[in-house]
């Protein structure tokens, strides 16, 4: 079959030059200078016209013309000459500048690609450097600093007399959960006095953290981001002073559902989690001690769903989702799945970064279940890329096989994921490892607590839009507050509006372009499509 047409017959020679070419020509012969340009140029030159000729008649390349035509443009710059001086005919150059064009699938100019756009990406590129060059040292991901990570697994192994299964477990990283300041002490290195401050903080507050999780705390930096998201610090007691209702507390229409939108609500299934985090918004709600629901009170969050058919989404959170056992995690889902209105489900956890061990194929098989009924998203919690190892890795990998999709809800937190180059290497990380960014929230007001976490709104906004334009888009997350629902804080990128055109600004650049917007009398115009034609009705 030959029915492909060959556009490149359109580009006959006699075919003028397009106006990127011409600038680009014109740009070239700008010297006037004459005299033979030194020989070694002339050779140098000499060789690329005979390589671009050679190649683009036997193979077809369009490479050779581009390195030669932006050598050319560095020369004649450089050296202050024109191409007849460095011993090539302008009869040559067009020729070969039309060949490019005729060779290139899309009818690319040598102007387009070697005046327009090699500069545009050489340009862009130097937005990004700063980060290529800081991001292993600033924020490791987990997969990099994996050796140091397991040279921690092995001691602290050793320390707590874990064998291989019970580190392969998650009853055993359970069992053996770091809960006191002792154990704590004796598997990270902790200065004396933060010792102490430890013990004095953990009297009001729970601390846990697995040994798995430990395992990802890195010595020899003071404030590590993930000692500082697991062990509660002085500031938490010493800041708690004017008490603010905790959260949801006047959002919660029936037991255990939290409400704040009319098509989703979540069930609080349980108060436990593998991890106690530092910045957690329900510190009021868990940690302090470990309770079991029972049914009757899963039965009444279930009969409020059924009762209000509008609530089509449903988030079962926590705590933490996944520690339920899976027989209960079964039967919620079921329940869900079985209620008409109940079309979408998530789960919300921090397990398969704090406990990945919890990550078997029963759960995975019930996962997959829940989905085939209905979709199920995953939503997690990974602050930092230093919390994505080869484990976690696995972990979502598997999970995303067998649901809707896996997606994250960072913590924007002080000293943990407060800069460009720790978030961007975030977002980066976890889309490498199957999670999709989806929110970052500036830290709640609401708790005193870690009031000494908190980042500014306008930090959070900066970091958020430096993304724009820098990487992959489907690895920029919203920027949210939250206060009684989700608060977009994404600055505007609206300057103004001019007779009919908008003046944007570009998030990654100083530039401004203007935008038409839609004509409004267009718009408003009911007689367009199928309705343009006359329908027959009858009077
Ligand atoms: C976060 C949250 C939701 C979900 O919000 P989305 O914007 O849909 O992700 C729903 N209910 C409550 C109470 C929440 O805190
Ligand atoms: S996992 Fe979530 S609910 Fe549990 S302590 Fe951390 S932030 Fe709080």
């Amino acid at each position: 079959m030959t029915t492909e047409f060959d556009r490149t017959q359109a580009v006959t020679d006699s075919m003028p030059m397009d106006a990127f070419t011409r600038e680009f020509f014109d740009d070239l012969y700008i010297s006037e200078t004459t005299g033979d340009a030194p020989d070694d140029l002339r050779q140098h030159v000499a060789a690329m016209v005979n390589a671009a000729e050679r190649d683009t008649a036997e193979m077809r390349l369009t490479k050779p013309i581009v390195t030669l035509f932006a050598e050319l443009q560095r020369i004649v710059h450089e050296q202050n000459c024109t191409p007849e001086q460095l011993g090539v005919t302008r009869e040559s150059l067009e020729e070969l500048a039309r060949r490019h064009t005729r060779i290139d699938e899309h009818g690319v100019t040598v102007g387009g690609r070697v005046g327009k756009a090699l500069p545009i990406v050489r340009k862009a590129q130097s937005r990004i450097t700063d980060y290529l060059e800081r991001h292993v040292h600033e924020a490791p991901s987990g997969i990099e600093v994996w050796d140091r990570i397991m040279a921690n697994q092995a001691r602290i192994k050793k320390t707590l007399g874990m064998s291989d299964v019970d580190w392969d477990s998650y009853s055993g990283q359970l069992r053996h959960a770091v809960e006191t300041v002792d154990v704590l002490a004796s598997v990270v290195d902790l200065p004396a006095e933060a010792v102490e401050e430890v013990r004095r903080v953990t009297r009001n507050y729970r601390m846990r953290l697995t040994p798995y999780y430990a395992s990802l705390i890195l010595s020899g930096r003071g404030n590590d981001p993930v000692l500082l998201q697991a062990v509660p610090t002085a500031e938490m007691v010493d800041n708690a002073g004017v008490e603010i209702p905790p959260v949801a507390a006047d959002h919660s229409p029936a037991r255990l559902i939290d409400q704040f939108y009319p098509r989703v609500a979540t069930i609080k299934a349980t108060n436990m989690c593998a991890m106690y985090c530092t910045h957690c918004l329900r510190i009021a709600h868990i940690g302090a001690k470990d309770r079991i629901y029972g049914k009757e009170a899963y039965g009444e969050a279930l009969d409020y769903i059924r009762a209000n058919p509008e609530i089509r989404d449903v988030l079962v959170t926590g705590g933490d989702a996944l520690v339920l056992p899976n027989a209960t995690l079964q039967w919620l889902l079921g329940e869900l799945d079985g209620i008409e209105h109940v079309r979408v489900k998530r789960l919300g956890t921090r397990i398969p970064v704090t406990t990945p061990q919890r990550v078997d194929n029963e759960l995975l098989d019930i996962l997959e279940a829940s989905n085939d009924h209905k979709p199920l998203r995953v939503v997690t919690q990974i602050n930092t890329a230093q919390e994505i190892t080869p484990v976690s890795k696995a972990a979502f990998k598997a999970i995303s096989r067998r649901v809707a999709a896996v997606m994250n809800q960072a913590v924007l937190l002080k000293g943990i994921n407060d800069t460009k180059v720790k978030m961007w290497k975030l977002c980066e990380t976890i889309q490498e490892a199957y999670v999709r960014p989806y929110y970052v929230f500036n830290c709640s007001y609401r708790n005193p607590q870690f009031s000494h976490l908190r980042v500014p709104v306008a930090v959070g906004q900066e970091i958020v839009e430096s993304m724009y334009g820098n990487i992959s888009g489907d690895a920029i997350p919203r920027y949210i507050a939250t206060a009684g629902g989700k608060i977009p804080l994404h600055r505007t990128n609206l300057l103004g509006r001019k007779d009919g055109n908008l003046r944007m600004q570009k998030p990654w650049s100083e530039e401004r372009v203007m935008y038409p917007d839609a004509d409004p009398r267009e718009y408003g115009r009911k007689d367009f499509g199928f309705a343009r034609h006359a329908v027959e009705t009858e009077e």
